[in-house]
C-alpha cells in the first residue's frame, strides 16, 4: 500500500490531510493546477490548485443541492447558465428537470472540461448532450453581455483567488440580476459560514442586489468540516418556496421536498452571523 498523501490547507491552522492510492493525472493549465487522484475515502478526486473540487464518492451531495433547490423554486425554469461547473456534475442535475431548454456552461478553463470528460465519466458525462452550451470563457464578462434572458444562473466556481475572486461581487450580482428574466433565480455556492472568510461579505452582497436572498446548508464530507453553505438570490419567489405544480421525478440521493425547506433553517450561530 502506498503511503503518500496530500494536504488541503483550509485556514492557517487547519489543514485535511487525504490517503492517494494513485495519481491518475496532473497538468498546469494556464489557470491553475490540475490532478485527478484516486483516494480510499474520496473515490476519484478532481484537485485545482491542491484543494478537492469534486469526488466521486460526494459528488452527489454538493451538485444536488446547486441545482435542484433553485430550480424547483421557479415554475417554467427554460434556460439556465452555469458559470464554472467544468466537472459537469451541476449540467448533470439541471438536466433531470425536463422542463429545462438549454443550458449554457460558461467555464474559464477549458482543461478542466476535457479532463474530467475523460477521468470522471459518472459525473462529466451530460455535457454532451444537445441541450447544453458550452463556452469557454470568463463567467465575469459572459453575464455583462445579457439582460432579462435567463430563468435560473447557478455560479458553481472555485473559492474566491484568481478568475473566481470578482465572482463574489456585488457588481457582478448586480449584473447576474440585469441577466435574469423579472422572476429569474440565482444560486452560488458562498463557502463553509465557519472557516471561508467570504461567506459573510458574499451573502451580504447578495442581499443589497436581490429581494429575497439566504444561505442554504448541507454537509460535504469532502469540504471543510460543518455546514457547507449556498446562497440564493431571488427576485420573486421565497427562497423556501417549492413552486406549486413541481414535481422532481428524477432520482436523487440527497435531494428531497423535505431537505429543501429544511436546508434554510439555520442555526442561530449562522443566522446572528449574517445579520
Ligand atoms: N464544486 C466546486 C467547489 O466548490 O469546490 C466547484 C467546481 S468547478 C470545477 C469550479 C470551476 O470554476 C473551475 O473549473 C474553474 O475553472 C471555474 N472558474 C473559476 N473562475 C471562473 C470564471 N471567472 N469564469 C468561469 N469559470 C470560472
Amino acid at each position: 500500500m502506498l503511503d503518500i498523501w496530500f494536504t488541503e490547507n483550509h485556514t492557517e491552522g487547519y489543514r485535511v490531510s487525504w490517503r492517494v492510492d494513485k495519481i491518475l493525472y496532473t497538468e498546469k493549465s494556464p489557470f491553475q493546477e490540475i490532478a485527478v487522484i484516486e483516494s480510499p475515502d474520496l473515490g476519484r478526486a478532481l484537485l485545482l490548485n491542491n484543494m478537492v473540487q469534486t469526488t466521486t464518492r460526494f459528488e452527489f451531495i454538493y451538485h444536488e443541492m446547486i441545482a435542484h433547490v433553485p430550480l424547483m423554486m421557479h415554475p417554467r425554469p427554460k434556460r439556465v447558465i452555469i458559470i464554472g461547473g467544468g466537472d459537469g456534475g451541476t449540467v448533470r442535475e439541471v438536466l433531470k428537470h425536463p422542463a429545462v431548454e438549454a443550458v449554457e456552461l460558461v467555464e474559464i478553463d477549458e482543461r478542466v472540461i476535457e479532463i474530467s470528460k475523460e477521468w470522471l465519466p459518472e459525473i462529466s458525462f451530460a455535457l454532451g448532450s444537445h441541450k447544453v452550451n458550452i463556452l469557454i470563457e470568463d463567467g465575469l464578462k459572459y453575464v455583462k453581455r445579457y439582460s432579462s434572458r435567463y430563468d435560473v444562473i447557478i455560479v458553481d466556481c472555485t473559492d474566491p483567488g484568481g478568475p473566481s475572486l470578482e465572482l463574489f461581487s456585488r457588481g457582478f450580482y448586480q449584473d447576474v440580476f440585469q441577466a435574469l428574466k423579472d422572476d429569474g433565480i440565482m444560486v452560488s455556492q458562498t463557502g463553509s459560514p465557519t472557516f471561508s472568510p467570504h461567506f459573510k461579505q458574499a451573502v451580504e452582497n447578495i442581499r443589497q442586489v436581490f429581494p429575497h436572498s439566504k444561505p442554504y446548508l448541507t454537509s460535504e464530507p469532502a469540504y471543510m468540516a460543518g455546514f457547507w453553505t449556498f446562497t440564493i438570490g431571488s427576485k420573486e419567489y421565497k427562497f423556501d418556496h417549492i413552486n406549486a405544480g413541481r414535481v422532481l421525478t428524477a432520482d436523487t440521493r440527497y435531494y428531497t421536498p423535505e431537505i429543501h425547506r429544511a436546508a434554510f433553517v439555520l442555526p442561530k450561530y449562522i443566522d446572528q452571523l449574517i445579520k
